[in-house]
């Protein structure tokens, strides 16, 4: 029989994991039940749902840097309807518009996203471009890890088996930085992606002074597009970061059942040529 433990806080849920490594660890179950059928049963399960000290979106001061801390229990709803996360992070609340449909928005978690870390993970390229760093928390302690470490594979991730994912900590963008966030799937909703992107675009008029670019789904993980980022800088919004752009994207997509590797590699360029246009 599954044993199933529902606990009352972080504490507990970080004592059950250390004593139970191997359990299921559950959120809003919106990936784990697509595959339950197709995985042996848990021995058990540690449920997150809901969990007290988990969800809620702070504004905190760190390394003299403003900060969003979003618990790891956010659903994409909550990261919608909140009013810091539009002002401040645009391109978040985009990347969840486009997580799956209604009802997957409103029970799925960041949470989950970061826990399956799918290349087809929608807020993820958006961790990256944001800078993001990720929370993690054990029985031994707390650390945070930037989310580029954080990722280290095809669906690895630096977590250890006895941390639960707690936060993601994303610095505020100074004012004026422009962020952008575009996915391409074969629909509007409930939509894999075949190729998205997210940006963060540093100005001084209308001059790139710095750049961050993620890109999911082309990859066995998301990338940054670090070649163009660099290429970026210096250029002017328009015509003359269009064609940095273009001629410094230097990626190799994968080709997969959802798409080829020609076609992502021609949307990932029309979708940075569009962030970078006047
Ligand atoms: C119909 C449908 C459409 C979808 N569309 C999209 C889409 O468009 N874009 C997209 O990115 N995703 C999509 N998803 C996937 C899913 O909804 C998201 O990845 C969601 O954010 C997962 O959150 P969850 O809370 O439901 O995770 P769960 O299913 O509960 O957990 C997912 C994984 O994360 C682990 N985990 C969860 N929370 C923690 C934690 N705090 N600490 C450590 N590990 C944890 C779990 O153990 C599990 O391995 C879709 C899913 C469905 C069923």
């Amino acid at each position: 029989m599954t044993a199933y433990v529902r606990p009352a806080d972080l504490a507990e849920a970080t004592r059950v994991l250390a004593d139970h490594p191997a359990w299921m660890i559950l959120a809003g179950g919106t990936d784990l039940m697509v595959h339950a059928q197709h995985q042996p049963v848990p021995v058990g399960i540690l449920d997150l749902w809901r969990l007290p000290g988990l969800g809620g979106i702070d504004a905190r001061q760190r390394d003299d840097r403003s900060w969003l801390r979003l618990g790891a229990g956010t659903t994409w709803r909550e990261v919608i309807a909140d009013a810091r996360v539009q002002h401040a992070l645009p391109n978040l609340v985009a990347a969840a518009r486009e997580i799956g449909a209604l009802q997957i928005q409103a029970r799925g978690t960041i949470g989950g996203n970061l826990g399956t870390s799918s290349p087809v993970g929608d807020s993820l390229p958006v961790w990256l471009a944001l800078g993001a760093e990720i929370e993690l928390r054990s029985v031994h302690g707390t650390r945070t890890v930037p989310y580029a470490d954080y990722c280290t594979g095809y669906r690895k991730t630096a977590r250890g088996v006895e941390e639960l994912i707690t936060a993601v900590w994303a610095p505020v963008p100074a004012t004026g930085t422009r962020l952008h966030w575009r996915k391409v799937g074969t629909r509007k909703a409930q939509s894999i992606s075949k190729v998205m992107a997210a940006a963060a675009l540093a100005l001084d008029g209308d001059t790139i002074t710095a750049a961050r670019i993620g890109l999911g789904a082309v990859a066995d993980r998301p990338i940054r597009a670090t070649a163009i980022e660099a290429a970026l800088v210096g250029r002017r919004l328009g015509d003359d970061a269009i064609a940095a752009a273009r001629a410094a994207l230097a990626i190799a997509p994968i080709t997969d059942v959802r798409s080829t590797a020609a076609y992502r590699h021609d949307v990932a360029a029309n979708l940075i040529a569009r962030f970078v246009a006047a």
